[in-house]
């Protein structure tokens, strides 16, 4: 018996299950089997090569393994999917993003990628190859029967958005005589612009023709094609094996959409015609081992290639047709098509609707950024409309057979053509386009921040990362794939036109990269460091569908280090003074960014600050090692530039009201007090000395310098063990601090597990390197004393996880008798903050919510006229951007209550 690799292993264990759904019986069954024996064999064959040489070389390899390079390169790319050349440095693509699911070396686990549906291109070919018929396509998207998938990952391995073989594509015939090349065509005889004869606006046309001519030639004895359904938009994938029968098919796109689905059951016709994405054609090549391995690629023998078309959220598409322009798609609609930049819906009765595609593009499905291939270089033929005139359209010759089919037909009159010469507009139109496809994000990994060591970095409160270098910045910008429909840009609370950004670094050109970012946002060496990208515009990134999304924050703080470095202020374009004065309370990001835009506007703004400096938490709370105290300085430079005056000591509720404000001639304000009111746990121990707010801790730290006293004069000791409770920034910042003040042990306790912890991860990584401890599902129960009522133990118990509470995250029950003492000798209190009411409390008239947060309209007006808020006093503690984003959107509301109000007084 040959030795059972995981996947031969999983399926013999679901042989009964495999025979009983019937896709194959008995025997079919153990001829897919011994094929994919004979796959893994040749697999390990090369693995272990590899292993041997210790390194992965095709010339070698060929040489010493005798197979072909099409063999070695896609085994080559199912290893490294599968993990197993990490050791050679060679880290799988798509895979690391699942790696924690691994169930089982040698299988592709949990094979997410086939389970998302918004990356379904609707092929159909993992539906062919699962042997239990586990997926089962409804409408344009499909479902998993779970029952009877067992994860064999076979459809994985066969996915076209799954891993790419791409040097593959670049696999040229070069043995073939009379073939052009062009690096973004690749290989071609001739290109025509092309159509019917007796129908030349009939879809389709073309391909039915192509088909039409191989039949009779007897080139292929059946087609996998796509036959019109009774709904426009559902396609049915049909085999049809002669001549007479492509009426069925003749007038239809001959859309992927999921044509490829019978595979299976075209198998045992020899010559089949294939028309399909370049996606599709690329992916077969890794279906080689199917069914009795190799021969379906072979089966094929003509591949007709469609140019690579954008898809759409037909569901979306539908409800936006009927509220927009009141068109419905029901039976009445013969078929739906995009062509040229247009969309079309043909009526039953010939009567056309169309509009430009742009106009539904926010409708658009992810657009296809899998190859970079738009012609199907795979193909035999490539048909297209990209190059031709409308009715017209652009065929590809690639190869003998196809140029010789072509010649048949013209000969046989069913086609009109002329050929698109090199030096014609259509030709270089259709290179343009090409070439614009051209991604080269597949050889480039996101690259690592340059960082302290973390033995030294604990000595110090230098900030822990140096940015990127410019090196990698310019390979960073070129992994961006531009996408059309940027998802980063949704992401974004400031939505900074972030594809438009990369671009300008792509290209070098910094100061109009710099003018781009400042345009949206006024503070970006602070949002570069401390914004949580991977939640907002990292994690929408499509990168994140393929492998690591661009460093989208690590770009932006470089652009902002770059204008420091050079000694640039770059200062967004401002309208002229209007002599309208606006008051912000609060100098925290809200407040910075509300006045910033306000003041581009033109008002007179001036900002009152309860503190001696501005910057509200990004001052007094995030430690100078995460944000240097001087960046946020300099940034605070760009509102002077735009004339913001800053009156320092001033407590508005206090030393000056509101109606102070109003008779000081201010027509409107904005509140951006955040919410710097910490909480406390309720048990008893409370009033020891040695527990400490980390509000209070961090502001000494970092607002009066304690770090450095006695240069500074405001001393601070905190012992050698603390104890800090929290699981959020605010607690990590403060244990890191705790570190550097030279505590020889420091405990986080977080009642809560890991995966529920709030904090950045990249801190939280970042704490861990700095050996800070963790203590997971642990909560104080109280605070222990010495005779001088000097903080020395803490009592915690430990908890487990119920159900999830209102917040979403599962809720943290004591165990009993799990309780046990912490030796400490200073405890920091970071279980979240609360609004602080000593401006609220000065306003009866101001609605609060019940947790003490204004209550704002969603045009963050409040409850008193000509009065806005943003920021943390109204979303509770948030993010420095989240900030930004209610500051900038209650400049807007001012800007237009202003407008309002001040065209009111002048009439
Ligand atoms: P604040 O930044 O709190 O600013 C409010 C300002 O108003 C302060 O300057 C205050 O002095 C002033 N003020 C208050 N009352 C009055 C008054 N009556 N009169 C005049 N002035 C007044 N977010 C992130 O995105 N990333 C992080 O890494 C991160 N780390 C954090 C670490 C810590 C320790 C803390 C505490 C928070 C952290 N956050 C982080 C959260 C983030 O800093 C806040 O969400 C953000 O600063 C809120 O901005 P804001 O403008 O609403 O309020
Ligand atoms: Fe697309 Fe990511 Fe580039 Fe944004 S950053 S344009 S989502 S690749």
């Amino acid at each position: 018996m040959e030795k059972q690799t995981p996947l031969v292993k999983v399926l013999l264990e679901n042989r009964g299950k495999i025979i009983q759904v019937g896709k194959y019986n008995e025997i079919e069954f153990d001829k897919f089997l011994k094929s994919i024996v004979i796959a893994e064999k040749e697999r390990l064959i090369i693995l272990e090569k590899i292993k041997q040489n210790g390194s992965i070389n095709l010339e070698i390899l060929k040489n010493e393994l005798g197979f072909t390079e099409e063999n070695l390169i896609y085994n080559i790319e199912y290893l490294k999917e599968l993990g197993s050349l990490e050791s050679l440095g060679e880290k799988s693509r798509f895979f690391h993003r699942f790696i924690v699911n691994k169930e089982k070396e040698g299988l592709f686990p949990n094979v997410s990628i086939i389970r998302d549906k918004n990356q379904c291109c609707g092929c159909g070919l993992c539906d062919s190859i699962c042997p239990t018929n586990a997926i089962n396509y409804s409408s344009s998207t499909f479902e998993i029967n779970e029952d009877l998938c067992f994860n064999c990952g076979l459809c994985f391995s066969c996915c076209p958005r799954s891993f790419f073989p791409k040097i593959l594509k670049r696999y040229k015939r070069r043995n073939e005589s009379n073939i052009k090349f062009l690096e973004q065509l690749n290989y071609y005889h001739q290109i025509y612009s092309a159509h019917t004869i007796d129908n030349p606006t009939q879809s389709g046309a073309i391909i039915t023709a192509l088909l039409k001519t191989a039949f009779r030639e007897k080139l292929i004895d059946a087609t996998i094609a796509v036959s019109v359904s009774d709904e426009p938009h559902k396609p049915l994938p049909v085999i049809i094996d002669r001549e007479e029968e492509l009426v069925r098919v003749s007038s239809t796109n001959y859309t992927n959409t999921p044509s490829l689905k019978l595979l299976h059951s075209a198998r045992n016709y020899r010559n089949i015609a294939i028309v399909g994405t370049p996606c599709m054609m690329e992916a077969l090549k890794k279906i080689s081992f199917y069914p009795f391995n190799k021969p379906f690629y072979k089966n094929i023998a003509l591949k007709i290639g469609l140019f690579c078309m954008e898809l759409f959220d037909y569901e979306k598409m539908k409800e936006l047709l009927k509220t927009e322009f009141q068109i419905s798609l029901d039976q009445r609609v013969k078929q739906i098509d995009i062509e040229k930049g247009r969309f079309y819906v043909f009526y039953k009765d010939g009567s056309i609707f169309t509009i430009p595609v742009k106009m539904l593009k926010k409708y658009a499905r992810l657009e296809c950024f899998f190859c970079d291939d738009l012609t199907s270089e795979q193909a035999d033929i490539s048909v297209g409309s990209i190059g031709s005139k409308s009715e017209w359209s652009t065929v590809i010759l690639r190869t003998e057979k196809g140029a010789k089919l072509f010649e048949k037909i013209l000969n046989s009159q069913l086609i009109e053509a002329k050929e698109l010469k090199e030096d014609s507009k259509s030709f270089s139109s259709l290179n343009r386009i090409a070439k614009s496809k051209q991604k080269i994000y597949k050889e480039v990994y996101r690259p690592k921040m340059v960082e302290q060591d973390p033995q030294i970095r604990i000595t110090n409160f230098q900030e822990v990362s140096k940015g990127l270098p410019l090196e990698m910045v310019k390979l960073e910008s070129k992994r961006c794939l531009q996408c059309g429909v940027p998802q980063c840009v949704e992401g974004c609370p400031v939505n900074i036109n972030i594809p438009k950004f990369i671009r300008l670094l792509k290209k070098e050109k910094w100061i109009d990269a710099l003018r781009v970012i400042k345009d949206y946002n006024l503070l970006p060496a602070i949002c570069g460091r401390v914004c949580p990208k991977e939640n907002q515009c990292e994690k929408t990134c499509l990168l994140n569908f393929l492998e690591e999304p661009i460093t989208i924050g690590y770009l932006e703080r470089f652009i902002a280090d770059w204008e420091r470095k050079n000694k640039l202020k770059e200062c967004p374009e401002c309208k002229p003074p209007n002599q309208v004065k606006v008051a912000i309370i609060g100098s925290g990001p809200a407040g910075l960014i509300c006045a910033g835009e306000l003041a581009r506007l033109g008002y007179d703004v001036t900002i009152f600050e309860a503190f001696h400096a501005g910057g509200g938490v990004l001052t007094y709370g995030i430690p100078e090692f995460r944000l240097p105290k001087e960046i946020v300085k300099d940034e605070i430079k760009t509102l002077k530039m735009l004339d913001v005056k800053v009156q320092y000591n001033t407590i508005i509720g206090k030393s000056l009201t509101i109606q102070d404000l109003r008779e000081m001639g201010y027509k409107a304000i904005f509140i951006g007090i955040g919410a710097g009111l910490p909480m406390f746990p309720k048990i008893p121990g409370l009033n020891l000395n040695g527990v400490l707010t980390a509000n209070e801790f961090l502001t000494r730290v970092n607002l009066m310098k304690a770090y450095k006293f006695p240069e500074y004069d405001t001393p601070i000791k905190v012992g050698e063990i603390v104890l800090v409770i929290g699981g959020g920034n605010t607690a990590l910042d403060s244990a890191r601090v705790a570190k550097r003040l030279g505590a020889r042990k420091v405990i986080i306790v977080y009642r809560r597990s890991e995966l529920e912890m709030p904090a950045r991860r990249e801190e939280y990584h970042h704490t861990i390197e700095e050996e800070i401890e963790f203590q997971f599902l642990t909560n104080p129960l109280r605070f222990i004393g010495d005779e001088k009522d000097n903080v020395k133990q803490v009592k915690v118990i430990k908890m487990r996880l119920g159900e999830p509470d209102e917040s979403g995250r599962r809720r943290p029950i004591p165990i009993e008798n799990s309780d046990f003492i912490i030796e400490v000798d200073t405890v920091i209190l970071a279980i979240g903050a609360l609004a602080n009411p000593i401006l609220t409390k000065s306003l009866p008239d101001l609605k609060l919510n019940k947790w003490g947060y204004i209550e704002t309209d969603e045009n963050s007006k409040t409850s008193l006229e000509g009065v806005y808020a943003g920021g943390d006093i109204v979303s509770g503690s948030a993010t420095v951007i989240s900030a930004m984003g209610g500051g900038k959107k209650a400049a807007r509301a001012i800007h237009e209550y202003l407008k309002y109000k001040l065209a009111l007084i002048n009439n």
